[in-house]
């Protein structure tokens, strides 16, 4: 009886013994699994917040390509207002543009630096006339690391430079007392007049109080020939319009006071004053005639009148009358 009350305590202990072990397996199990399941938690998050940040590279980098042309045109604008300050041509116009653009460049990497802590490295390639007269292509390199992310392009930006100034009647009259400009329009007062007389060019006086546009716009009224009709001359004249031309000069060599080039470019017309006198002949009046190394002579084409005063150009009968329709 005693000896078996003895082997019953001892199995009643070896059966809590049991229960003990079984208990201390499943709480280490669920340890372990539990330690697993917040890893794998863990490490999802981590993929997560990397697959975020690559794409907010990818998008700062895309942010960063689409501010390349704004600083250009910004740069480019400032370069050519300078000229127009100081009246003094640029030697070479492709350097200076490759030098503004790069220290707007330089800014601009530092400002995203600041902001997204991201280190871009990028430098002007080229810059070169395009067969679109009124673009300046420029060529840009681009890199940048951000941990193990890495980004490398050359990018092509087509800079349009309508809206700026044009800095041929400033560095060839801008310098006389009597030229002056408003928004629009340059007015020549004697300076034409005096620059054409200093040529030897015959009836310079015409051109006392001309005026040329300010602005470089390109004219809409695409094929030219079509200015001598209705009141397009007039429109075109009133809104101050440039065109394309082989002979007149591209902005890059517009910036070096060059008034004709090789590139193709662009021409506008300088505006005699109105008059009331007719078959009146001049130096054609096409930019890059007036202010070229050959001018040669152009006769009255009026395209407005209004009580008895005359709006006219002086156009070479040949080339830029027909050229613009106006030999009708
Ligand atoms: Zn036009
Ligand atoms: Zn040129």
């Amino acid at each position: 009886m005693k000896l078996k009350n003895k082997f019953n305590n001892l199995t009643k202990e070896n059966k809590g013994n049991i229960y003990i072990g079984i208990a201390a397996i499943l709480l280490i199990s669920f340890l372990i699994l539990s330690v697993a399941i917040l890893n794998l938690a863990i490490n999802e998050s981590k993929e997560n917040k990397e697959a975020i940040a690559s794409d907010e590279y990818e998008y700062i980098i895309q942010d960063y390509k689409r501010n390349i042309p704004i600083t250009y045109k910004e740069a480019i604008k400032e370069l050519s207002e300078e000229v127009i300050d100081k009246k003094i041509p640029l030697d070479d116009s492709k350097e200076e543009i490759k030098k503004v653009c790069n220290e707007k460049l330089a800014n601009l990497n530092q400002e995203y630096y600041n902001k997204y802590n991201i280190k871009i490295e990028s430098s002007v390639k080229s810059v070169e006339n395009i067969s679109e007269p009124f673009d300046i292509r420029i060529e840009t390199y681009i890199s940048s690391v951000k941990n193990e992310m890495k980004y490398e392009d050359m990018v092509e930006n087509d800079i349009n430079i309508e809206g700026f100034k044009d800095p041929i009647p400033f560095l060839y009259c801008g310098k006389e007392m009597s030229f002056s400009y408003n928004e629009t329009t340059v007015k020549y007062g004697n300076s034409l007049a005096k620059y054409l007389e200093d040529k030897g060019i015959k009836n310079s006086s015409y051109y006392i109080n001309a005026t040329a546009p300010l602005i470089i716009r390109k004219c809409p009224y695409d094929p030219y020939k079509h200015h001598g009709d209705g009141f397009t001359m007039k429109t075109c004249r009133d809104s101050g319009y440039y065109h394309e031309s082989a002979d007149g000069s591209c902005y890059l060599c517009r910036l070096e006071g060059k008034s004709g080039c090789f590139h193709y470019g662009f021409e506008t017309f300088i505006n005699p004053q109105p008059s009331n006198l007719t078959n009146l002949s001049s130096a054609c009046g096409s930019d890059h005639v007036i202010f070229g190394e050959d001018t040669y002579p152009g006769i009255e084409c009026i395209y407005y009148s209004q009580n008895g005063i005359n709006e006219f150009l002086f156009l070479d009968p040949n080339g830029h009358r027909v050229k613009y329709g106006m030999d009708k």
